[in-house]
């Protein structure tokens, strides 16, 4: 017996759910615990004939139970998966926390609530957006109407990452099932529990079998791979790194799939003098260290406006020491692990090449002493780096860690520059009491979202997504609907 099917025996096995059932043949493999490097399950990966299977079983419920439902009762089933998740709350709780080492405390307030939250907006939203229509006038005068109506893509390829696993999974499958389409999805292979007690509540609340498919794997030459380039699958959506997105467009060329991108980031905040001093530090203490820097959204590049800037850096240094690091179950904890230990070297790689490229570490920038349990988790300290050009890696590559370079300037031309010097798009936060000033930069930032005294505060309404290499499209309110439906224009001559 392989080690693998051994561990399989002692802990329980996550399964593939294709077409209504359960699926757990075939390869395994293991998801280990970020915490402590604790076994937590065994997974089965889906090979090529699975994810045939579910493209089948996909395109049969929209020829079937599915495809026949109401947009009423469509839009009741997706409250009734929203009920669902919230009745195992706890479970999903419980779930998302053992495989991402977020602090429970987070779990509870941001990834469950909004995992929910996902589906009730999108079931609410369908009901209510209206398409187009057009008079037009016709040479014999007697005119012509054009109308649109919306029709689902059919079979949705949903493939997301593990920082915010069920968050991101629903604000995919959310929408696209609002939208009428059939969805195979794809978690992070290191955050599969929460997707498996998702199909868990979508079979509870009805689903019709095929409508929703779950599927366990890798990228490249697995599971993931097979999906992108399956000319079954009519349309992909992907959150995760740029360079995946890359390999994903290549794998879809050939069947030319509409294609969504939530990609990476290197996000930039620009803190101008006239700031709330106290209510920026704490803005952007939450911008860097929120889930350990794991949120696409997170600020890496911070530009102080030079007369603060000195005590601006050391109270964000205070800030980033007084987190409580620790077991993400406590409630106490502010900080867990990152997601892996492989990232762990990554995150740790990054700090020793700010000290090789000349930077000035001004908190953290190693691990932190935990208690033996937890020093085989895979935690690294919330830092700050100062000192470090424009030029260097550590401030033109995304980190996807706690950590932020703070770097002064002195005109808002040149916070402008700097911030859009970058290959990446997504977000940019703004910090000041000049509102006229924020509305000016705000318009001459180029990223998807640009928040003024604020972070990641979400409107599930607005448009969400980057420019240049963080994404390409925009999801959220309609822009998620025009993303996942077909408009057909009718034109009738009268
Ligand atoms: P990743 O790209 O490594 O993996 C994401 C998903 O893609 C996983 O499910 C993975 O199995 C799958 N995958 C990997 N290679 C593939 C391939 N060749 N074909 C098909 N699927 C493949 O990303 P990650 O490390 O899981 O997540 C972190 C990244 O995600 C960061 O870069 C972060 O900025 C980004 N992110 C972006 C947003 C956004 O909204 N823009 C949100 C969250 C995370």
């Amino acid at each position: 017996m392989s080690a693998t099917r051994q561990a399989a025996a002692r802990t329980r096995t996550l399964a593939n759910y294709v077409a209504g059932r359960w699926h757990a043949a075939g390869k395994l493999f293991e998801k280990r615990s970020p915490v402590d490097d604790s076994l937590l399950a065994t997974v089965a990966e889906a090979d090529r004939a699975l994810v045939d299977q579910a493209v089948e079983a996909a395109r049969a419920a929209l020829h079937g139970d599915w495809g026949r439902l109401s947009l009423a009762a469509r839009v009741d089933l997706l409250h009734r998966v929203a009920t669902g998740m919230e009745r195992r709350f706890d479970d999903f709780v419980a779930a998302e926390v053992a495989d991402t080492g977020k602090p429970v405390g987070q779990a509870r307030t941001l990834d469950i609530p909004r995992g929910a939250a996902n589906f009730r907006a999108f079931a609410d939203l369908v009901k209510n957006v209206p398409t187009e229509c057009f008079e037009m006038d016709t040479a014999d005068g007697a005119g012509a109407i054009n109308y649109a109506i919306r029709r689902p893509l059919s079979v949705v390829g949903v493939i997301v990452p593990w920082n915010l696993p069920l968050l991101l999974m629903s604000w995919k499958v959310a929408p696209a099932l609002a939208a009428g389409n059939a969805v195979i999805a794809k978690p992070s292979e290191e955050t599969p529990s929460s997707a498996v007690l998702l199909a868990e509540v979508m079979h509870e609340a009805g689903m019709p079998a095929g409508a929703f498919n779950l599927l366990h794997g890798f990228g490249a030459n697995s599971t993931g791979e097979f999906l992108t380039s399956h000319p079954g699958i009519d349309a992909i959506t992907f959150t995760g790194e740029t360079s995946t997105g890359t390999a994903i467009m290549r794998a879809a060329a050939p069947t030319v799939k509409p294609l969504s991108f939530e990609l990476g980031g290197k996000n930039a905040a620009i803190v101008l003098a006239d700031a709330d001093f106290d209510q920026t530090v704490e803005g952007l203490a939450r911008a860097v260290f929120t889930n350990c820097g794991q949120v696409c959204l997170c600020a890496e590049r911070v530009y102080v406006q030079r007369p603060i800037f000195e005590r601006f850096v050391a109270a964000l240094a205070e800030r980033a020491r007084a987190i409580q690091i620790g077991d993400p179950t406590l409630d106490s904890t502010q900080m867990g692990p990152l997601i892996s230990r492989g990232h762990q070297q990554k995150v740790l790689s990054y700090y020793q090449l700010a000290r090789d490229e000349g930077a000035t570490i001004v908190a953290g920038g190693g691990k932190p002493a935990l208690d033996a349990r937890l020093s085989a988790g895979a935690y690294v300290e919330p830092t700050v780096l100062t000192g470090l050009p424009e030029t260097a890696r550590c401030v033109r590559e995304e980190i996807f860690g706690p950590v932020c370079h703070v770097a002064p300037f002195d005109t808002v031309d040149e916070a402008i520059r700097l911030t859009n010097d970058s290959r990446y798009g997504l977000a940019a936060s703004v910090w000041t009491r000049d509102l006229q000033t924020a509305h000016r930069i705000a318009g001459s930032l180029e990223v998807g979202i640009v928040w003024v005294n604020a972070w990641y505060l979400r409107d599930l309404r607005t448009p969400f997504g980057g420019v240049k290499l963080s994404g390409i499209g925009r999801e959220g309110g309609v822009h998620s609907l025009a993303f996942y439906s077909e408009l057909t224009n009718v034109c009738i001559k009268l």
